[in-house]
């Protein structure tokens, strides 16, 4: 008997979240049969410089979910003092459900391609599935794939109906490609372009009430 369903997670600047994170969280709900997606901003990214502070992308986050039970917010990467590193939440989420719980890493098919450049990526699918959602732009058939990666995509790669266990499996997501980022998001707000149909409503507001965003950023 299964005493509790598998969890997905879906880390991210989220600088500011928009609706293709949570249209990537909620067709990994579905596809994979999910209980509930953390979603975790990152606190003090090691590859990059947010343009809100992580109190705001939090706040941003928080608000784009309205408490829901099946998307949630995990906030533990901001309250961590150091960078950081995705091995570090998944072993400590991992120790919180246990070895059997299926875990779900959710990541972008750039996220997905960036992946040999992160702190011991490979002992990621030792802890967790990996579930890739395609992005315009990123293909995972052409020639662009480090050769290590190619290797677990061959090793690992199936379809969500096979896939046995806590770890160890990639399965690539069902889902029409979304033209959404978070750059993007910035800059039409810098310049005072709409951005309202790329974000949830709550998401905007707080955007406007707190005047991020205003000036160009990266
Ligand atoms: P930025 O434009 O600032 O780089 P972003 O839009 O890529 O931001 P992130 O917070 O960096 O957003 O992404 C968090 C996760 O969500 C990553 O795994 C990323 O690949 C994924 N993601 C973001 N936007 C999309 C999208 N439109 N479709 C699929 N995955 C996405």
């Amino acid at each position: 008997m299964i005493a509790a369903g598998p969890i997905g997670i879906v880390g991210g600047t989220f600088d500011p979240i928009h609706a293709g994170h949570l249209n990537m969280a909620r067709e990994a709900l579905r596809q994979l049969g999910l209980e509930r997606v953390l979603l975790i901003p990152a606190g003090a990214p090691w590859q990059r410089i947010p343009q809100a502070s992580a109190q705001d992308r939090l706040s941003m986050t928080l608000a784009a979910v309205n408490h829901s039970n099946i998307l949630r917010v995990d906030d533990r990467e901001v309250r961590r003092a150091s960078p950081t590193y995705t091995i570090d939440t998944l072993l400590e989420l991992r120790s919180e459900y246990g070895t059997q719980r299926p875990l779900w890493l959710i990541l972008g098919a750039d996220t997905f391609l960036n992946l040999p450049t992160w702190r011991r990526w490979q002992e990621l699918l030792l802890h967790a599935h990996i579930a890739v959602a395609c992005r315009p732009g990123y293909s995972l058939t052409d020639g662009n794939m480090a050769p290590s990666l190619k290797r677990e995509l061959v090793q690992r790669g199936t379809s969500a109906a096979q896939v046995r266990g806590p770890a160890g499996a990639i399965v690539t997501l069902d889902i029409p490609p979304m033209e959404v980022s978070s750059t993007d998001i910035r800059a039409a707000i810098a310049e005072h372009r709409p951005a309202g149909d790329l974000l949830p409503p709550p998401v905007l507001d707080y955007i406007e009430s707190h005047q991020l965003y205003q000036t160009g950023g990266s």
